[in-house]
């Protein structure tokens, strides 16, 4: 039996989704799809990469299928906003995907591309329109549309809207949209100001809620390298040439910065791409496709430039610079390790990044492991401040492990010490174990789904163990062949480690 019927989805989006193979609904799609079904307005917490599209798509397309007027001239029926043009066009996409037995016509609506064809697309009305909000206030100053006959409305990622600075655009074009609508509304974080967002324009609305960061986050092997600003380009060739990688995203916080990664890498007889918002809507189509090919194995972002993009197989991501805002590393590490399958995240931190890093440490409540640039594992400062190196404790071929088998190694977030002794964790003990009576890790991140932990339980604080022979200070960068073999070299003295743990 098809999981899919129990949600209550019609045939053709049933036989869309076999066709798809996707076997079940996600956990957001099974929250969120009988509450859509129903009428009812929804709020989601949920980031991309949940299936958070097809969550709010399907049921749509349900009720389209289930209702057949045409729309009337320069109307749509539902009317999805996104932040980005990327995004917009992934959600096209799905609803044509999802859409193939029922053929609703959808126009896409972004800007950096002309205008008139989009007019056109419009002039007889459309079921769907996915829209950037600039573009559509534009649309709607040319008449083009008008939102008086929208039966759906969809705010995708409203957090990053906000951070993009369309809170004005949005409440603009909410105004014209009739207020007897149906509302979802779609964010990965809930501070205050989307809150109230969303009090402002839904109607006692479901609130539904998955914990994308804990699949995410702990699927991906992460990893941090202490270096210096200037060493950064040469750090990064270095990593492109020595890691396994298949496809790798790599994070600027700046367009300029992406422009000159791309350079450096040139220089050192490295290809890659950059994609940000100055680039053309036809470049930015061109680079992703090459990138979805394979064409290109390195791209360079910035976060509003990669937010959204759905491609598979990217192994690697890489923050040139770390995010200084938490949440953005993320949604950043989160373009790896999609649909169930593993990922590794590099970051590169500066002196002035220290302070990113400790943030972002308490977001996701993990102490991603350090090292330096040669690879010499850097231990937290101890209580008396003084930062320690553990020579070479980084096990060979510990990089390829998963984090939540290696986390048990790795010193806990200071910030969990409470300044008390550090405990050993026995071995039943899990990492992201709920703490029953812990007060919240941290006041501004206090949404348990954020990343599906509640705290931790004792964490394993083992004393700087030295292997001797600095293997550490070539390991993380060596190719899987080496590896394996400098993994055998070393393997009688992991084992003897670990009979004494
Ligand atoms: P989204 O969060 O909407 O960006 O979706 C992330 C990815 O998950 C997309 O590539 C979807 O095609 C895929 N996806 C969505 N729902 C499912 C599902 N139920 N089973 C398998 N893959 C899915």
């Amino acid at each position: 039996m098809n999981p899919f019927l129990d949600l209550g989805l019609s045939e053709p989006i049933l036989k869309a989704l076999t066709d798809e193979k996707y076997v079940s609904p996600t956990p957001i799609q099974a929250q969120t799809i009988p509450q859509v079904l129903l009428g009812r307005d929804v709020v989601g917490i949920a980031q991309t990469g949940t299936g958070k599209t097809a969550a709010f798509a399907l049921p749509i397309l349900h009720h389209l299928g289930g209702d057949r007027r045409r729309p009337l001239p320069r109307t749509c029926r539902v009317l999805v906003l996104s932040p980005t043009r990327e995004l917009s066009a992934q959600i096209v996409d799905s609803f044509k995907t999802y859409g193939r037995y029922l053929r609703p016509s959808v126009a896409l609506a972004i800007g950096g591309v002309n205008i008139n064809p989009q007019m056109r697309a419009l002039a007889h009305g459309v079921d769907v329109l996915v829209a950037t909000p600039g573009r559509l206030l534009d649309l709607m100053d040319h008449r083009a549309v008008t939102l008086d006959r929208v039966e759906v409305f969809v705010l995708d990622e409203a957090d990053r809207m906000l951070d993009m600075g369309f809170i004005n655009d949005i409440r603009k074009i909410v105004r014209k949209i009739p207020a007897k609508r149906q509302t979802l509304f779609f964010s990965a974080t809930m501070p205050r100001e989307i809150t109230d967002l969303a009090s402002s324009m839904l109607t006692d609305p479901v609130r539904v809620a998955v914990t994308p960061a804990a699949t995410t986050v702990e699927r991906i092997d992460q990893r941090v390298i202490l270096v210096d600003r200037a060493a950064k380009p040469a750090l990064l060739a270095q990593l492109l040439r020595s890691e396994p990688i298949d496809r790798v995203l790599v994070f600027t916080r700046t367009k300029h910065g992406a422009d000159k990664v791309v350079r450096a890498l040139a220089k050192s007889q490295l290809s890659a791409e950059a994609i940000h918002g100055n680039k053309s809507q036809n470049q930015r189509e061109r680079v992703l496709a090459a990138f979805r090919s394979g064409k290109v194995r390195t791209l360079v972002a910035t976060d509003i430039a990669a937010r959204g993009i759905d491609v598979e197989g990217i192994s690697h991501v890489v923050n040139f610079d770390l995010p200084n805002i938490p949440e953005s590393y993320v949604h950043r590490i989160g373009r790896t390790a999609r649909a169930g399958a593993d990922g590794i995240a590099i970051s590169f931190c500066d002196a002035e990044e220290r302070v990113f890093l400790r943030d972002i440490e308490k977001l996701i409540r993990i102490k991603i492991p350090s090292t330096d640039q040669r690879g010499v594992r850097i231990e937290e400062p101890r209580a008396n401040g003084a930062a320690i190196e553990a020579n070479a404790e980084r096990p060979a071929g510990q990089a390829d492990r998963p984090q939540r088998e290696r986390q048990q190694s790795q010193p806990r977030h200071p910030d969990h010490d409470g300044g008390r002794p550090q405990h050993k964790r026995t071995r039943g003990q899990r990492r992201g174990a709920p703490q029953r009576n812990g007060a919240p890790h941290n006041g501004r991140h206090q949404e348990p789904s954020r990343n599906g932990r509640q705290g931790q339980g004792p964490q394993q604080q083992g004393p700087a163990r030295d292997g001797g022979d600095g293997s550490i200070a070539t390991v993380a960068f060596l190719r899987p062949a080496q590896r394996d073999k400098h993994q055998q070299h070393h393997a009688g003295d992991h084992r003897a480690r670990r009979g004494t743990r």
